[in-house]
């Protein structure tokens, strides 16, 4: 069975419809700036996908939105049952009282992807991946990546024997390396920046006929990110349902969410499934979109304060110890663009230090351990509710994309205290608590 509900794809710049089958990646107008979005047949899907059906499925991961999903519905299961690809989503959305507390705000909740099996918010993205390889029958699927998205990759590839070639920087932290290698992927290390790591993956995958899973240049990987604003909605609605709020919809959105932003392909992919669950009747409003940039990769953040489109940006030298973030050149900067002007939202920059900060601040206000990009959130909420971006009775969610150990020196270097030495003597520990 092919994709059931996909009409086609449409080119994000000039508006071209295609068949799924004339195109597989880009607008040929567009070249490889030409990303192109999924349109869906939302009357077909909501005449058997209904709230009530959804409400009662047991599914715990992103494959309860199957029919929301740009795959074969029976490739999909069929991977996805027993193995690591079927525990992909789902991941918690926790309270955080004391964290809401500090900022002034009233209802904040954490979306904890660190949860994921490869322990970053790229599995949802890179299980579309595997399954659209599968579907086509193609011997390798590769991906460049900043570490978490090959991390995903080689990890759901493994999962399910899938052969794949990942391009990252030399520069990835050691811990993402380490994943690659473990899962057993062809891992080439460029000697460049995560930029040109992508344009050569890109010729790989041309030369030898790869499937390729790059960020905004594979249209589906939104489609996997998107999962992540259908769980917000669906989790905040049974929350809503506990304090016996008035149903409006059935599921529920919340004001703000706050998301760390390099290529944009999350926050795009945050966008699009709210989109969807509008056009399903299933929200009834979209929530305000705020994008967090790391000061020293914020070319974003300079587009959305100048009113620049995403096909008018240049690229920018970038760094920062986010290194999840660092995209000189946002590969999906015209959905990431759109995200936050559509919605009303904001793009704000915070500093390394403040990102280092956030780290401390996460984990110990709500026991979510974060790597640099996904503290990174939770430094541009501080920052927006500064700028007064978000009011005191809204609700707002923050997404937590990465585990704290995929970038343990990143920790250390946050926490900066050492911990104490010891004799193994109770009257040493007494001499040093006394401190
Ligand atoms: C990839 C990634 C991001 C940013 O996602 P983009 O789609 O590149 O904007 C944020 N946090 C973590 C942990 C990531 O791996
Ligand atoms: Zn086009």
């Amino acid at each position: 069975m092919a994709m059931q509900h996909v009409l086609g794809l449409k080119c994000t710049i000039c508006g071209a419809e295609y068949g799924v089958g004339e195109v597989d990646y880009v607008c040929p107008h567009h070249g490889d700036d030409g990303v192109v979005d999924v349109v869906y047949d939302y009357a077909a899907i909501g005449r058997t996908f209904t709230p009530e059906r959804l409400a009662q499925d047991q599914t715990r991961s992103i494959w309860r939105y199957l029919p929301l999903l740009p795959v074969a519905p029976d490739v999909a299961a069929g991977l996805a049952n027993g193995t690591v690809l079927g525990s992909v989503g789902w991941t918690p959305l926790y309270p955080a009282p004391r964290l809401a507390g500090a900022l002034g705000l009233a209802h904040l909740w954490v979306k904890d992807d660190s949860r994921q099996p490869t322990a970053s918010f790229k599995d949802r993205a890179s299980a579309i991946a595997v399954v659209k390889t599968r579907e086509r029958g193609d011997a390798i699927v590769t991906t460049a990546s900043t570490g978490n998205a090959a991390a995903a990759l080689a990890g759901l590839c493994a999962a399910v024997d899938q052969r794949n070639v990942i391009f990252v920087p030399r520069t990835a932290p050691q811990a993402k390396v380490a994943q690659l290698l473990a899962f057993g992927a062809t891992v080439l290390l460029v000697d460049g920046t995560y930029d040109q790591a992508f344009e050569l993956c890109l010729e790989a995958a041309r030369a030898f006929g790869w499937y390729n899973r790059n960020t905004a240049y594979n249209p589906y990987m939104s489609e996997g990110k998107k999962t992540a604003a259908y769980e917000i909605c669906e989790q905040l609605a049974a929350v809503g349902a506990q304090h016996a709020a008035p149903p409006h919809a059935p599921l529920q959105a919340p004001d703000v969410i706050v998301v760390p932003v390099g290529d944009g392909c999350i926050i795009g992919g945050i966008h699009k499934g709210l989109r969807d669950l509008l056009a399903l009747g299933w929200i009834d409003r979209v929530p305000r979109i705020v994008g967090v940039q790391a000061e020293g990769s914020s070319p974003l953040v300079d587009a959305w304060e100048r009113g620049l489109e995403g096909w008018e940006m240049a690229p920018v030298d970038a760094h920062s110890v986010a290194d999840s973030i660092v995209a000189g050149l946002p590969r999906d900067r015209i959905k990431a663009l759109r995200a936050v002007r559509d919605t009303g939202g904001a793009y704000v920059r915070v500093t390394d230090e403040e990102i280092l900060a956030a780290i401390p601040a996460l984990a110990q206000g709500c026991g979510v351990f974060a790597e640099p990009a996904a503290a990174a959130a939770y430094a541009g909420l501080v920052e927006a509710v500064e700028q007064g971006l978000v009011a005191a009775d809204e609700k707002v969610v923050v997404l937590a994309t990465g585990s704290g150990l995929k970038d343990v020196a990143s920790a250390m270097k946050a926490v900066k205290t050492e911990p104490a030495v010891v004799e193994p003597t109770l009257a040493d520990v007494e001499r040093v608590l006394a401190h």
